[in-house]
């Protein structure tokens, strides 16, 4: 790779004002990190970028803000040594280079400033570790003392230093390096997955909002199986995820057998991921099943059941979400709604398609029933070449049938046709059960096709089953 390339792949000319500003400044600067890597991998320009002072990180920031048009804010953060600017549409993070050193009593290491060398050797992998220069004399060269550039080549994850203490002194690392491995499709080097192993037990000291970013990763993945393999590969996954370990085993009694839910799971969260990068919808699909290890059941008759599974699950998703620490919002209360109805489009689809299931489909799910439909269709993982048609053919047709039962009755956010009030005024009522069972009816009646979703239709149906009530009309005041 010759000095040339490097300075094409570094165009952009914030480096080079980085740079001279720098050399003002008397001190050297470097780009690192995510930038450089993935730069060279093609992944296209980030829109963070990391750059490392040999001197006052601040300093050096402020300089080179005070040159750029509009001079951006600084924000400063003192107590780590750094300050960021957002530029144009570049978040540019400075930092003085440091040296760490963690002690055995201590999560917190001893932070010095240091040289560029000691700088990378505190990163996490060697493909993390390499530099660009931005000074004028040296611009463009890179500097790679782990040969990270070989491993972006090889395809691997490694550390700089001996990977026990890597992943001793932060394990977040743990979770780092198969994220890693996930999104750019890399091996762990085995020295790696053997430190991991010795190490897992000490993901606990991490914080679960360090945890879950690295999980967002990971499902944001175009594979994400990849990292849930690793993560149970390492033992990582029952410390993590539980409910998900829970799935995994074949049993079988008096020759009946189900299938490994876990491993089921995993190829779900895969399909959907060809066709969604919601990733909401695919935490949905990685937990639709997760209710089915509490509620297996085994029937001398019927063989294994999994009865209420997918209400179960879906409680088990509030407190899943609640021990990870995530935030217990709609996000949450839809992967809820997603796992509770998981089974629906399929138990509707088995046999024939009525027009009244689907219209209690699109009424229960709202504006969801497309991402509904879109974790069924993912749920397919038959290996029967005949019922994958069979089944895929029936979700077509569901899908049709809903936008057809959507143009003839809106029952998406259902709006009841005849209000409450109109109820109370026609049988001259007080708030009471008669108007509750009264909606109901109504509601009843439109889902299963007997009446349109249309005030006429409704209120004459209102009237008839007032009568078959007993209510009396009130008498018209006029009259
Ligand atoms: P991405 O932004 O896609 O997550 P990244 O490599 O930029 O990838 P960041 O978390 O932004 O990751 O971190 C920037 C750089 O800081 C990394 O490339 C790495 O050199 C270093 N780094 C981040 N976290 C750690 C860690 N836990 N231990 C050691 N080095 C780390
Ligand atoms: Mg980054």
């Amino acid at each position: 790779m010759t000095q040339e390339f490097h300075k094409k792949v570094i165009q952009h000319p914030i480096f080079k004002l980085i740079g001279e500003t720098s050399e003002e400044l008397g001190m050297d600067s470097y780009v690192i990190g995510g930038f450089v890597r993935d730069y060279l991998l093609n992944r296209g320009i980030p829109k963070d970028i990391d750059i490392v002072a040999i001197g006052s990180g601040i300093q050096l920031a402020q300089k080179v803000a005070s040159k750029l048009k509009g001079n951006p804010q600084v924000s400063v953060f003192k107590n780590f040594g750094t300050a960021m600017i957002k530029h144009e549409d570049l978040e540019l993070e400075f930092v003085g280079a440091r040296k760490e050193s963690y002690q055995r009593n201590s999560r917190k290491p001893i932070v010095e400033d240091g040289s560029l060398q000691d700088d990378q050797n505190r990163r996490d992998f060697t493909i993390n570790a390499m530099a660009l220069a931005l000074n004028p004399s040296n611009f463009g060269q890179l500097l790679d003392p782990f040969d990270g550039r070989k491993d972006l080549g090889r395809k691997i994850i490694r550390t700089p230093l001996d990977p026990k203490i890597t992943y001793s002194d932060d394990p977040l690392r743990m979770m780092r390096a198969i994220r890693f491995a996930s999104q750019l499709n890399f091996e762990i080097e085995i020295r790696s997955l053997q430190a991991i192993l010795e190490n897992k037990d000490r993901i606990k000291i991490v914080s679960e909002e360090r945890i879950v970013d690295e999980l967002h990763k990971i499902l944001l993945s175009e594979k994400p199986s990849m990292g849930f393999k690793l993560m149970h590969q390492t033992g990582l996954l029952p410390l993590i995820l539980p409910e998900l370990t829970a799935l995994q085993g074949i049993e079988e009694i008096e020759g009946q057998r189900h299938k490994d839910n876990f491993w089921h799971t995993l190829e779900v969260v895969d399909n959907i991921s060809e066709n969604t990068d919601n990733l909401w919808l695919r935490w949905a699909a990685l937990l639709h099943d997760i209710g089915k290890a509490p509620t297996k059941r085994f029937h001398k008759k019927i063989g294994w059941t999994f009865h209420a599974h997918e209400f179960v699950g879906s409680k088990m998703v509030y407190k899943l979400f609640k021990r990870l620490r995530m935030p217990l919002n709609d996000k949450m209360k839809f992967v809820q709604k997603m796992v509770l109805m998981s089974s629906r489009p399929i138990a509707l689809s088995e046999d024939h398609v009525t027009d009244s299931a689907v219209r209690r489909l699109v009424f229960d799910a709202g504006d969801y029933v497309d991402d509904l439909m879109t974790l069924c269709e993912a749920d397919i993982t038959t290996k029967n070449p005949k019922k994958q048609r069979k089944y895929k053919n029936n979700f077509k047709i569901v899908r049709q049938k809903i936008v057809e039962v959507e143009e003839k009755d809106q029952v998406r956010n259902f709006q009841p046709p005849v209000s409450g009030e109109e109820i109370m005024k026609t049988f001259n009522l007080k708030p009471s059960k008669e108007i509750g069972i009264i909606k109901d009816a109504i509601k009843e009646a439109i889902l299963e096709g007997d009446i349109p979703n249309e005030y006429e239709a409704a209120y004459q149906f209102m009237v008839e089953k007032g009568k078959q009530m007993n209510l009396k009309p009130a008498s018209n005041e006029n009259e």
